[in-house]
């Protein structure tokens, strides 16, 4: 049941400073870790990872200040329903606990998954941080709405980027690069909530922390993903020096 009312000794979403408690990454660095896991980021030129992520960030912030605002759950609702969204929270995803909610295209549904719901407000609050269900809800709800935005208005994220290209033998297939819908979900969801990190950030904390990792480890595993976007970004700059040049 959804409560139409913030509990009075809980927090707002946007209030919340990761960075005190938590080792951090730029959405920059998460982004990368996004894409990395792209079934084909082998095929990237490294000198184009950076295009990508900045291209995919760019879509999902211009979407949000073209489609949204930071609404309370009810409005948030009302908007997603004039849209012809239907929002359902299920118990559990049928096949994988990681799954958070979903969008489905072909019944425009979202569906929510209590389970991730109950670990965020968990997170929070042992972090003496407890924050309202409602903008843990809408966390979830900002991601997928962008998602069917996506099908409905401002097009696939994937399908506005430049396919890669995939040389088999004689055959050259081209592909997309989908983790970048992810990007720019996560990207759309921060600027319409006004948060100070990315949800990325959340995502990643609250997987490793379940892993048992401690803060030193995250904060040294941090340390190697900044280091890695940091030659992926010289790399880059390097390649458009030389480009200029020639
Ligand atoms: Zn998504």
């Amino acid at each position: 049941m959804i409560q139409s009312k913030p509990e009075s000794n809980t927090k707002r979403l946007k209030t919340v400073s990761l960075e005190k408690a938590w080792p951090v990454l730029s959405p920059f660095c998460l982004a990368y870790t996004e894409l990395e896991r792209d079934e084909w980021y082998p095929f990237i030129q490294p000198e184009q990872i950076p295009f990508y992520i900045d291209q995919a960030i760019r879509i999902g912030q211009e979407a949000a200040c073209s489609y949204a605002k930071d609404f309370n759950l009810q409005e948030l609702i009302n908007v997603l329903l004039k849209q012809g969204v239907g929002v359902r929270f299920l118990n559990q995803h049928a096949l994988d606990e990681w799954v958070r909610a979903q969008y489905l295209a072909k019944t425009s549904t979202i569906e929510i998954y209590r389970p991730s719901l109950d670990q965020m407000e968990q997170f929070f609050r042992m972090m003496n941080q407890p924050v309202c269900t409602e903008d843990i809800i809408c966390l979830h709800l900002y991601h997928e709405w962008f998602h069917h935005l996506e099908e409905t208005k401002c097009g696939r994220t994937d399908l506005a980027l430049p396919k890669i290209k995939i040389k088999k033998g004689l055959l050259t297939t081209k592909k997309t690069i989908r983790r970048t819908r992810e990007i720019a979900a996560h990207a759309f969801t921060q600027a319409a909530m006004g948060l100070n990190w990315s949800p990325l950030l959340l995502d990643q904390l609250l997987f490793l922390t379940k892993q048992g990792w401690t803060k030193i480890q995250i904060r040294e595993h941090f340390q190697k993903i900044k280091k890695l976007v940091q030659t992926i970004q010289s790399t880059s700059a390097e390649e458009e020096i030389q480009d200029e040049s020639t």
